[in-house]
């Protein structure tokens, strides 16, 4: 090693070389890199209910190496046929509403009758920060050990609505390993309810009482979807207010159209951390899944939501293809530039990198 200090214009300083450090890995230890499973492998795995194996798939569905994701798609078509049979829950709430309280209440309330639980998460949060609002698994502290219930935190790559296809995926994957409840976590401030609601039977809001400005605080939109509304710590001095925020959520849901369903959605209040009222919760949703199941509406909304998703998934392909062309990655920085510099137009510059790409595609 090259010591600066031991040049001939420094007088009087020598400075020694130093021991060099052992390397912090050893470098006898071979890491043996496990081989992907083929596809035949997961599938079987999968629909043995092997847990390794379908955590395994999830991964590769969730990772973006083309690799991967050849044999992902492999998996979902050979599941497809094994999926469809769950309840897919939505449950939606902001921040400290008590979605995980909630979600490890009625999930150990829902395995009592047997059958098996996944429990998935969007969170737009992960894409911003890399750090995920719902992406940890200690915040269900029963569920966690449970050996019925499945918990996976959300995808974090891509855009929402890739996070969201993914998670669609793996529905289908859970679904063809048994889980015959699959609830869908999100956080109820952006567009991820949106997403969420497109993949599942019955959405469920959580709400608070007790900051005085209930209906204020949540967008119209989000109430629309619901389902179901409930209002979360209902215990001790917050009952009354728990029991006001009903009155005024019931009220202000008269106001909207009636809902495609022709279910009415109902408030009901509840304490995720007391265990009250989790059953009448569960309850509800169970009338819920009759009512729709007889009327048909349940088959129609999945299928709409196998339509919408076959059209979301378009439109994240072709999007991928489009930005991932190299030439049209330099092209765009260049357009950029022209366009804050007020050389050319955001309209003529799109046009002029639609028809280099579609030139490519087509020359
Ligand atoms: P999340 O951010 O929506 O997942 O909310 P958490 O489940 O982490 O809950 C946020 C806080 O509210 C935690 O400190 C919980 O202990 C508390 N909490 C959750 N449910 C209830 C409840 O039913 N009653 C009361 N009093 N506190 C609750």
């Amino acid at each position: 090693m090259e010591h600066p200090e031991n040049d001939p214009n420094y007088i009087g300083l020598t400075v020694n070389s130093g021991v060099t450090q052992p390397p912090s890995i050893n470098p006898y230890l071979k890491r043996k890199r496990r081989p992907l499973p083929s596809a035949a492998e997961l599938v079987a795995g999968i629909l043995a209910g092997d847990i390794t194996m379908l955590s395994r798939a999830v991964t590769l569905v969730e990772s973006l190496a083309a690799e991967h994701q050849a044999i992902a798609q492999e998996v979902i078509e050979k599941c497809l046929p094994y999926s469809g049979h769950s309840r897919r829950i939505g449950i939606t709430g902001v921040p400290g509403a008590g979605k995980s309280t909630s979600i490890d209440a009625f999930g150990l309330h829902v395995l009592k009758s047997g059958g098996k639980l996944a429990v998935l998460a969007i969170d737009p949060s992960s894409e911003r920060t890399k750090g995920s609002i719902l992406g940890d698994k200690t915040r269900m502290e029963r569920l966690a050990i449970h050996p019925s219930a499945f918990i996976r935190p959300s995808p974090s790559a891509g855009s929402l609505g890739g996070v969201a296809r993914k998670t669609r995926e793996t529905i289908v994957l859970c679904e063809a390993a048994g889980f015959n409840n699959i609830f869908v976590e999100t956080v109820g401030v952006g567009q991820s309810e949106t997403a969420v609601h497109s993949m599942v039977d019955f959405f469920l809001l959580l709400q608070l009482a007790g900051t005085g400005d209930e209906l204020q605080g949540i967008k119209r939109g989000i109430m629309e979807m619901a389902d179901g509304i409930v209002i979360n710590k209902a215990d001790g001095d917050n009952i009354n207010r728990a029991q006001l925020a009903q009155a005024q959520f019931r009220s202000a849901l008269h106001l909207f159209p009636p809902t495609e369903s022709g279910w009415q959605p109902e408030v009901l209040t509840y304490s995720g951390y007391y265990e009250l009222g989790i059953a009448e919760v569960w309850d509800m949703i169970d009338r819920y899944f009759d009512f729709v199941k007889s009327n048909g509406y349940f088959d129609r909304k999945r299928a709409i939501q196998a339509r919408y998703w076959m059209r979301e998934t378009i439109d994240e392909q072709l999007r991928r293809h489009f930005y991932d062309n190299p030439e049209i990655a330099s092209m765009l920085a260049e357009k950029e530039i022209r366009v804050l510099n007020n050389q050319q137009s955001s309209f003529t510059a799109a046009r002029d990198v639609l028809d280099a790409y579609f030139h490519s595609q087509n020359p």
